[in-house]
């Protein structure tokens, strides 16, 4: 069969190698004139490893990710650290994969390396696609992100939702040290309407660091934040800066031999880290479900992936609004973060780690 991908991100390529694997041809368009290194970085808990290894690109992903040791719950008012999650050997050991970050760049770098070395799969940059003919192909696949045209043509009303929040990016150099803040770490700051989250990636290693506020750049958004956070937040010279956006949660993916799939089918509010994680996990997928027809493989894909996406998507708007939280219910978040045993808190995220193909 071949399958025309609308999109050359993580889901597109990840779909192009599910195809591949599945022994199909596809032939992905990408409007960007270039893969530029784009994006900042991102965490690839087990569920995403084991995605990457299902779908051949483990190897290729492996050599650019670094491998945090705990993540860090901190109160960004106080500074105080509420809660280690231990992530390293013991986390490894529990799920069977470990738990890694990388630069998006690097992630989309190995994908494109495999795709490359794959015979049944042509990439071609520059080429935007805005009709939604078959034309020679048999099935598209449309990994073309949040703002999808595609999933605007396919469902009408589904255009991206905007929130009032605003993502401040930057990446830089990582710092020798950091008074009372190991920057090894995973650190998740939460504060009153906002939070800060930090961790290293790449190699050479650099700092990572997303500041989400209400709109006001991160100095004067965390101006009232415990000394330990506004050092932290002094570090980036500059940011770059994204507007949250999410879809609204869709009854199917596809129509006859269409599919949506990555962001484009389900993208969602970052706070749970896990938007290339369950494109990963849509393909990985895909490629088990492609030894039937094209409408057949996409009508399972979507049924399959439903439940968990939406799960992901409520559970992800949760963890905003408690991370957000001010007053007695920050208090109270603090002292539930402080008293409970670290395994009880992992336990609550195991249906995302533990999720196996
Ligand atoms: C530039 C960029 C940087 C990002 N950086 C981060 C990050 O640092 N951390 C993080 O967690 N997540 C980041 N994300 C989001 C994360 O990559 C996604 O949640 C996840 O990987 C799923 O990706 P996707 O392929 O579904 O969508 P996307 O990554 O959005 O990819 C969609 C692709 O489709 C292409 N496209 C769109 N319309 C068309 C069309 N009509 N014809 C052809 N091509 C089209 C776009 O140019 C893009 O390359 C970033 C996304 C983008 C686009």
């Amino acid at each position: 069969m071949n399958f025309k991908i609308i999109g050359g991100g993580v889901a597109g390529l990840a779909s192009a190698l599910a195809v591949s694997n599945a022994g199909g041809h596809a032939v992905v368009y990408e409007k960007a004139a270039n893969f530029e290194p784009v994006g900042a970085g991102l965490q690839l808990g087990p569920n995403a490893s084991g995605a990457l290894r299902k779908l051949g690109a483990w190897d290729a992903v492996l050599p650019f990710t670094y491998a945090p040791p705990e993540i860090h719950m901190r109160d960004g008012r106080s500074g105080k650290l509420l809660k280690r999650l231990p992530l390293g050997t013991s986390f490894e050991q529990q799920y069977g994969m470990p738990y890694l970050s990388a630069h998006r760049a690097d992630l989309h770098k190995a994908l494109n390396n495999v795709a490359s070395t794959q015979p049944r799969i042509k990439i071609h940059t520059n080429s935007e696609i805005d009709e939604l003919s078959l034309g020679s192909f048999d099935a598209i696949i449309a990994a073309d992100g949040v703002r999808s045209k595609t999933r605007e043509k396919l469902f009408p009303g589904s255009t991206a939702v905007t929130t009032k929040d605003l993502y401040f990016r930057s990446l830089l150099p990582m710092p020798s040290k950091e008074a009372d803040v190991n920057l090894e770490c995973v650190n998740l700051w939460l504060y009153p309407g906002g939070h800060v989250v930090h961790y290293p990636v790449g190699s050479p290693v650099q700092l990572n660091l997303i500041a989400i506020t209400t709109g006001d750049e991160p100095k004067i958004f965390f101006k009232n934040a415990s000394k330990n956070l506004q050092s932290v937040l002094a570090l980036p010279s500059e940011f770059s800066k994204w507007q949250s956006a999410y879809i609204p949660q869709l009854n199917q993916w596809h129509q006859g031999n269409i599919t949506l799939i990555g962001d484009a089918a389900h993208g969602t509010l970052p706070y749970l880290a896990q938007g290339a994680a369950m494109a990963l996990e849509d393909a990985a997928l895909l490629q088990g479900e492609l030894k039937s027809n094209a409408k057949t493989a996409f009508e399972n894909l979507s049924t399959k992936r439903l439940f968990r996406t939406r799960k992901l998507h409520q559970s992800s708007m949760r963890a905003g609004q408690i991370y957000h939280s001010s007053g007695a219910t920050a208090l109270l978040r603090n002292a539930a973060l402080t008293l409970a045993p670290a395994a009880l808190i992992q336990k609550q995220l195991n249906w995302i780690y533990s999720y196996k193909i």
